[in-house]
């Protein structure tokens, strides 16, 4: 799905003041291109990440999904629309009453699935997780990185259209990070259209079609992997990228 932005802009009142968390932000996404979102904290990736997914709604200007305008759709046509695209945030956001199988089966119930379908279904998308047989294991015994494989494995039951990760690994052990980009990374082979926001440089420079740098709201930079990290062009991307590779 080709994902377009035009003109975005989010305003949040906080306290007595205003906080311009997405100024202005034009970006278009074809279908079957991996997007990297990279930037300081606060620097509005994850507020952009709610307008395409369409949790908020801008202030003004569009978000439009294969040419078609989506962000002042009815509540009901907004949750039709909303279900074919897979979202993926820090904390899992797993039902923790259910086991692995039990959360991925949940949206192809939802949907109304045969239970020999979604029996099969469940089976195969835990296997492209990598946690086959894992099926009955209750989510509260699973590490972080198995919940999250859990999660992308429940986003991708309905086949969605596009793929957003919001920070997917930022809460993950180190040594847990490697399997869950291990998991996106086969998605990216796949050619699923997806926009990943995270702090792995080196994992954003691997799998992205095109990385954006965002600053203070605004798109500062857009341009290849090469482009970004190798020979970027703007001084406050440089500085960005010292700072993280000293980490
Ligand atoms: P990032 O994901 O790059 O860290 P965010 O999109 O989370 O940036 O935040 C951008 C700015 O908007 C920050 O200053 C943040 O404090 C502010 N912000 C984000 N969400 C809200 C909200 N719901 N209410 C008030 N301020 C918010």
């Amino acid at each position: 799905m080709r994902i377009c932005l035009d003109s975005v802009k989010k305003t949040y009142q906080a306290g007595s003041g205003r906080i311009d968390a997405v100024r202005n932000v034009s970006l278009v996404v074809p279908s079957d291109t991996v997007y990297g979102i990279i930037g300081k904290s606060g620097a509005g990736k994850s507020t952009l990440m709610r307008l395409i997914s369409l949790l908020e709604k801008p202030d003004s200007g569009s978000v439009l999904y294969d040419g078609v305008r989506v962000d002042n759709l009815d509540k009901k046509s907004l949750i039709e629309r909303r279900r074919r695209i897979g979202m993926i945030f820090q904390n899992f956001n797993l039902f923790s009453s259910r086991t692995a199988g039990e959360n991925i089966a949940y949206p192809l119930e939802i949907v109304g699935r045969s239970k020999h379908e979604i029996k099969k279904r469940t089976a195969e998308l835990l296997e492209l997780v990598g946690l086959e047989g894992r099926e009955k294991a209750p989510v509260s015994t699973l590490s972080g990185g198995q919940k999250q494989r859990v999660a992308i494995a429940r986003a991708m039951a309905i086949e969605p259209e596009i793929m957003l990760f919001d920070e997917p690994t930022s809460s993950l052990d180190p040594e847990l990070v490697k399997y869950v980009l291990g998991v996106i990374r086969r998605l990216a082979d796949c050619r699923q259209t997806m926009i990943v926001v995270t702090h792995e440089m080196k994992f954003a420079q691997e799998v992205s079609d095109r990385v954006v740098f965002m600053d203070g709201g605004r798109i500062l930079e857009e341009g290849s992997p090469d482009e970004i990290f190798e020979r970027p062009r703007h001084g406050r991307v440089r500085e960005f990228l010292d700072l993280v590779r000293k980490d």
